[in-house]
């Protein structure tokens, strides 16, 4: 059983993948409490229960996971300045307020390259870089990290999930959410499965802003397609017409890539019309 305080399984997502990792869960017999929140987990003989504020469930095992937060205290006492969000602010060279402190990781801001600010998101390629980065610094190099676009994949039972850039809610009014379905495969091909795709185009220039993926397929690799076209700033035009791989077992003629960005582009002539 999974208990979530939200009313989705993944409140970072957008509500059409949310529902996608809902179904997958439900069908392997995973039980949903969401919008259900802990008061408390209890020893009581024969196991554990979690007491949340509808019922009382039992458990064998109990996994917390209610995010992370950066552990700053020892640069705090050093004297180190945090950022807005709470974890150590740094440039690009990975530098702190203090010469000769470089941070790096699970410690550090990162500058998000589409929403043009720090952010906090705590994963392991950031950190490898950011690693390297601050390493190179403090020997005497000079290497920049320029920053992320936030993406970040992961597999439920048979479906992936993935994610980059920005999501519609936090890119704000300039965004225009486009929601869309593809099939992963040739259509006649065996095993072709529906994958649903999310993006988020600037209204005024057509920019990719953000995308988001669900299904059963190859879902985690498309979205590093969307997160170079990010970094490379593309638009949903551009992306369109990218010369991607077709072959009937790998992909239809068309990617699911490219029809999203064309579904995106046609709607954002409609919305500017
Ligand atoms: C379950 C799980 C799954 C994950 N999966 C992914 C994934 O699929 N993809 C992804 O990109 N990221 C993933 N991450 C995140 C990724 O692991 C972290 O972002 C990354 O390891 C951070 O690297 P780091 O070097 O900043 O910190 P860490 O890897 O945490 O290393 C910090 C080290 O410092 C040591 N330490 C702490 N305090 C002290 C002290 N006072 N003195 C000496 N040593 C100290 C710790 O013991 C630790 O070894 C996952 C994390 C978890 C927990």
């Amino acid at each position: 059983v999974i208990v979530e305080q939200q009313r989705q399984v993944l409140p970072g997502f957008d509500r059409e993948i949310a529902e996608i990792v809902e179904t997958e869960l439900r069908h392997h017999d995973v039980g949903l409490e969401l919008g259900a929140t802990v008061g408390a987990i209890e020893e009581q003989k024969g196991g554990l229960v979690v007491k949340t504020d509808s019922q009382d469930l039992r458990a064998e095992v109990v996994l917390v996971a209610v995010g992370v937060r950066p552990r700053v205290e020892l640069a705090q006492r050093a004297g180190i300045a945090l950022g807005a969000t709470g974890a150590i602010a740094v440039d690009d060279r990975m530098r702190t307020n203090e010469s000769g402190i470089f941070a790096a990781g699970d410690c550090a801001e990162a500058h998000h390259l589409i929403l043009g600010k720090p952010v906090y998101v705590p994963l392991g390629t950031t950190a490898n870089k950011q690693g390297k980065v601050a390493g190179a610094n403090a020997a005497g190099a000079d290497a920049r990290f320029p920053g992320i676009v936030g993406s970040a994949g992961f597999k439920v039972f048979d479906i992936e999930v993935a994610r980059t850039g920005t999501s519609p809610a936090e890119a704000g009014d300039r965004a225009l959410r486009v929601v869309s379905e593809q099939s992963s495969r040739g259509h006649a091909y065996p095993g072709a499965s529906k994958l649903k795709t999310v993006l988020t185009v600037d209204r005024e220039t057509g920019l990719l802003l953000g995308a988001q993926m669900a299904g059963a397929g190859v879902v985690a690799m498309r979205i590093d397609v969307y997160a170079t076209a990010l970094h490379a700033g593309l638009s949903v035009d551009e992306i369109a017409g990218l010369d991607l791989v077709y072959a009937p077992p790998l992909a239809p003629v068309y990617d699911p890539i490219l029809i999203a960005a064309t579904v995106a582009g046609k709607a954002l002539a409609k919305a500017v019309a």
